[in-house]
């Protein structure tokens, strides 16, 4: 497993001589392979990420009023860390396939018309990363499994960033930075699955998921690669 995780966008001499070995254990061949996935799906202990107790059905009992089934691979630690870092900020593209094939198997079996709800990014940082992270993890969800269809429902009202540190701030902050796709409607009859990259306060994922269960989105799942602890 890498020890250092330097936060740059470059890429390291590494990957420019061996672009195909694997993050977790450097075997050449994929940039994840087969045993280290493995290894992430055993250790897979689905958290209710309020109070982070392990729970069956995506939520945990005290928490199912204010959370719909939530379904996360793990912690943001370890070889999950490292893969989601290198991803979003080394912009490590090759990483969105087995990112997404992790995300399917804990997934729960979609219905025909599942829609995925990629949380929108602020277009500064799609632009700074060269690429929309959260988009491309759902397309390649989508391309798992022919029930899942992607669909852009929320915009990013402004470039606005989270920079308050406590949770009301965040909450607030959160509240006025998505907005309805007037292009698309939401039919109450489909499941919706709102997709983000890391739980920390769980801030924007919650006021996303009012506003489209407000909008009619009654059969809503939220899945998420990872849970932060450092909040
Ligand atoms: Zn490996
Ligand atoms: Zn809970």
């Amino acid at each position: 497993m890498p020890k250092n995780v330097k936060n740059t966008t470059f890429p390291s001499l590494l990957d420019l001589i061996a672009p195909h070995s694997c993050r977790g254990c450097g075997l050449t061949g994929s940039i994840l392979c087969d045993r280290c996935k493995k290894y992430i799906l055993k250790n897979h202990q689905n958290l209710c990420p309020i109070c982070k107790e392990p729970n069956k059905h995506g939520i945990c009992r005290n928490h199912q009023n204010n959370l719909p089934p939530t379904f996360i691979i793990g912690e943001r630690t370890e070889l999950l860390g490292v893969l989601i870092h290198d991803y979003k900020y080394r912009s490590i593209r090759a990483l969105k396939k087995p990112l997404a094939e992790l995300l399917y198997h804990i997934l729960p079996t979609p219905n025909p018309n599942t829609i995925i709800i990629p949380l929108p990014t602020i277009s500064k940082h799609i632009r700074s990363r060269g690429l929309d992270h959260t988009y491309l993890i759902a397309k390649n969800l989508a391309k798992l499994n022919s029930n899942y269809h992607v669909t852009k429902l929320l915009l990013r009202n402004k470039n606005t960033v989270q920079v308050g540190t406590d949770l009301k701030t965040r909450q607030s902050q959160a509240s006025s930075a998505y907005a309805l796709n007037p292009k698309y409607t939401i039919n109450p009859s489909n499941t919706y699955i709102l997709l983000d990259d890391v739980w920390t306060t769980g801030a924007s994922l919650l006021a996303a998921t009012k506003m489209l269960q407000q909008a009619g989105a009654n059969h809503l799942q939220i899945a998420i690669l990872a849970l932060s602890r450092l909040n």
